[in-house]
């Protein structure tokens, strides 16, 4: 069981997803509990203010420190664990199956979502065990940033996810993307579903699979198999040898990543 707290200013943004799929069976189910803790309740201003002025100046609110603190030492007092609690900030570390691993084996997690500019930074100095990062663009608040991690938390959640081959095969868990999946009708609009996987052979369809792993890693996201680079320079440095020498490169050319932008 994982209890995981949630600070915001907008508990409400929370109150569709936790109340679907994977994420609602396993609140059901008592394998995590979700806490939303609205840090304007622990403002001590009059109007519940959490944000004023950056000092130095400069554009937009700077989320205050007071409440936040505050807001923390309340989720501190009860659920008996410990929390790690985590900033979500554009400046944090990058988001990744393997964080979400790791995170998946605390007891209490507590997430501080921020807002305007971003927060006072005695907060991430003094008060937050770590800060994430989803990704390198820019959101408005850290409450899409929670849900996305939350969410690749609690499939890692023991029980969570039924069948645990389902988790452990997924793109991200191995070092190659998942292969490419085919359900019913065998053939739709002209369009049919590799014979292999018809074939019942299961040694030929786990060969097959590997291979679409490997070659869409490679086509997709070369830098999974190669991090820093070094093998595609490598190759490039023999290819331009090879052309020098007025033969084509031993290792052919291969087809350029896809762009993002599908049509
Ligand atoms: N002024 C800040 C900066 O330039 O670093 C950005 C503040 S942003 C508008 C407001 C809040 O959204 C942040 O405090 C953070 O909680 C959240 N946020 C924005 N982008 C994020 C990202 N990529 N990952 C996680 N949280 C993010």
């Amino acid at each position: 069981m994982i209890l995981i707290d949630i600070l915001t200013i907008f508990p409400e943004y929370f109150e569709s997803p936790f109340r679907i799929g994977i994420i609602k069976k396993a609140i059901d189910g008592g394998l995590i509990s979700i806490r939303l803790v609205d840090i304007r309740r622990f403002s001590a201003h009059r109007h519940n203010q959490v944000d004023d002025y950056p000092f130095g100046g400069g554009a937009g609110m700077v989320m205050k420190p007071e409440p936040i603190f505050r807001a923390i030492r309340h989720v501190r007092q009860g659920g008996g664990y410990k929390p790690r609690i985590i900033l979500l900030s554009p400046q944090g570390e990058r988001f990744s199956q393997d964080k979400a691993a790791a995170l998946a084996g605390f007891r209490r997690l507590a997430f501080i979502c921020g807002r305007y500019e971003g927060v006072d930074e005695r907060v991430s100095e003094n008060l937050v065990d770590e800060e994430l990062s989803i990704g390198d663009y820019v959101l408005s608040g850290g409450e899409a940033a929670a849900l996305v991690i939350i969410e690749g938390i609690s499939r890692l959640v023991p029980g969570v996810v039924g069948n645990q081959e389902s988790v452990t095969g997924d793109t991200f868990c191995g070092q190659f993307l998942k292969y490419p999946q085919y359900t019913r009708p065998r053939d739709y609009l002209g369009m049919s579903v590799p014979p292999v996987l018809l074939s019942g052979d299961h040694g030929k369809i786990d060969e097959w699979r590997l291979t679409q792993s490997i070659s869409r890693t490679l086509e997709r996201r070369p830098d999974l198999i190669d991090p820093d680079g070094s093998a595609r320079l490598h190759q490039e440095d023999g290819r331009r040898r090879a052309t020098a020498a007025g033969t084509k490169g031993a290792t052919g050319s291969r087809k350029p990543p896809r762009s993002s932008g599908r049509s």
